[in-house]
């Protein structure tokens, strides 16, 4: 069997993280099987669906690197189809007109409440319409016996009675399909095998089955993932913060952080290697999903997103740097600025979390001369201190060779001719060079300032 998977967002808002790994898990197991991984843009419910959330789901799984095959299906521009199979299954006899007027079916929900049952509609056996040209909608006619099974690949067999499944409107009074048919047509015109979904569609599933039944078509096998949870355990809201993916994105997280961190919720390949998307596709296993809401944990997104940042191409991070630093300031950063940034990539992305992290560890690279010293830094600048500085930059003006080793070396024998530790001398030459920011050791803080910026820094508080 070849498999074909999809992703089938509502365009009601942004890509929100349950919906990103939804779309990677569907994208995993198509990759793994060698099968399809389809996307389906479900915009049925005209009130609901923007453009502008269209756009901004196709922009997160564009940012994610989720590649559909195929063309997008729109779900509305296939109206025409849903109303055809709605005839044929009234031909089938497995479906059928109903006259019912909405106060009549509020008496039938009523009465079907009170028995503990689904509705049923008295127009399912061929009851005549009371007048030839009175309104009607489409229903399915619901199973009458036995059980609906969905043997669900993640949550077990779920079994429904048929006498729990309403006679579901297929076609409303205007003739417009309804969500749950159009999942299904789409589903089967797609040749969707497998539809991996999130676990608030459980119920939807049992009354999905005897839709594909009553046009004689094979439902696909459905697994529905758990819940994700905020960090407290309880059901996502907005009180937890971020949800959209392109507020992490913004929050400075690298597309294949998330992608490595998503795949874990609720996946547990039995080790704990954090995983290229590319990587998880030779061990992605349905059945390795858990049936518990998985957790969201911030620190282990940062220190997954800390792997990648070490990993990531220094040219790519540089640009990715100079945007963060440009959104945040407002401002277009001059070329000697980006250049002295993209110097500094290579060992400060060892050091950072996150894209705002990094311009954090880079920021003494922009500081403008004269620095403004915090007020720890300016406690150093005591004028003994300033006396060691003083000769530290006769000494650092001297050197042949500025990088980190060289400069490293010169530090320590400065020191031994001075006749003190390291630790006399580190703090307030910090201090002289950053203003009081973080920066890496001293040796590579120097070298990343480059011979001029540095002895001019030093100069100024001398
Ligand atoms: N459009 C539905 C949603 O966004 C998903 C339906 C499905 O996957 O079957 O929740």
């Amino acid at each position: 069997m070849s498999v074909v998977t999809r992703f089938a967002p509502s365009p009601t808002g942004y890509l929100h993280i349950g919906g990103a790994r939804t779309a990677l898990f569907n994208w995993l197991f198509a990759r793994r099987m060698g099968g399809k991984y389809l996307l389906r843009i479900e915009d049925t419910d005209r009130a609901r669906s923007t453009d502008a959330a269209i756009a901004a789901i196709l922009d997160g799984l564009d940012w994610l690197d989720l590649e559909h095959d195929g063309e997008i299906t729109y779900q509305f521009a296939r109206a025409p189809r849903h109303r055809e199979v709605v005839e044929e299954m009234i031909q089938r006899g497995t479906a059928f007109r109903c006259y019912a007027t909405p106060e009549e079916v509020e008496v039938l929900r009523n009465a079907a409440h009170a028995e503990g049952r689904a509705i049923r509609s008295p127009y399912r056996d061929g009851k005549a319409p009371p007048s030839p040209d009175a309104p009607f909608v489409v229903r399915l006619r619901a199973p009458d016996e036995g059980e609906v099974l969905n043997a669900d690949l993640i949550q077990g067999d779920v079994r429904i009675k048929a006498r729990d499944i309403d006679d579901l409107v297929l076609l409303r009074a205007d003739g417009n399909p309804t969500y749950m048919l159009s999942v299904v047509v789409d589903d089967h015109d797609m040749g969707v095998t497998h539809v991996i979904r999130g676990d608030d569609h459980l119920t939807n599933a049992a009354r999905q089955i005897p839709i594909f039944q009553a046009m004689g078509w094979t439902p696909p096998l459905f697994a529905h993932l758990p819940l994700i949870h905020g960090e407290d355990g309880k059901k996502l809201s907005k009180r937890h913060g971020a949800q959209a993916v392109h507020e992490w994105r913004d929050m400075g997280y690298l597309p294949e952080a998330m992608n490595a961190y998503l795949m874990r919720l609720g996946w547990s390949p039995g080790h704990d290697d954090i995983l290229t998307k590319e990587e998880a596709v030779a061990q992605f296993e349905i059945g390795q999903i858990g049936k518990a809401p998985s957790r969201l944990d911030f620190k282990k997104l940062d220190s997954v997103n800390a792997h990648f940042m070490t990993l990531a191409d220094d040219a790519r991070l540089a640009y990715l740097l100079v945007d963060t630093i440009e959104t945040r300031d407002g401002a277009p950063l001059s070329s000697s600025a980006r250049d002295a940034l993209a110097r500094a990539v290579p060992v400060l992305k060892k050091r950072a979390k996150t894209l705002p992290d990094l311009a954090d560890q880079s920021a003494f690279l922009l500081a403008n001369r004269p620095l403004t010293l915090d007020e720890k830094a300016k406690s150093l600048m005591k004028d003994d201190f300033k006396e060691r500085l003083r000769r530290l930059h006769t000494k650092l003006a001297a050197e042949p060779v500025w990088d980190n080793a060289a400069l490293g070396s010169a530090l320590k024998a400065f020191a031994t001719d001075e006749g003190v530790g390291l630790g006399q001398i580190g703090p307030g030459l910090r201090a002289a060079l950053t203003g009081g920011s973080p920066s890496p050791d001293l040796g590579q803080t120097l070298e990343l300032l480059g011979r001029e910026e540095a002895l001019a820094r030093i100069a100024d508080q001398v």
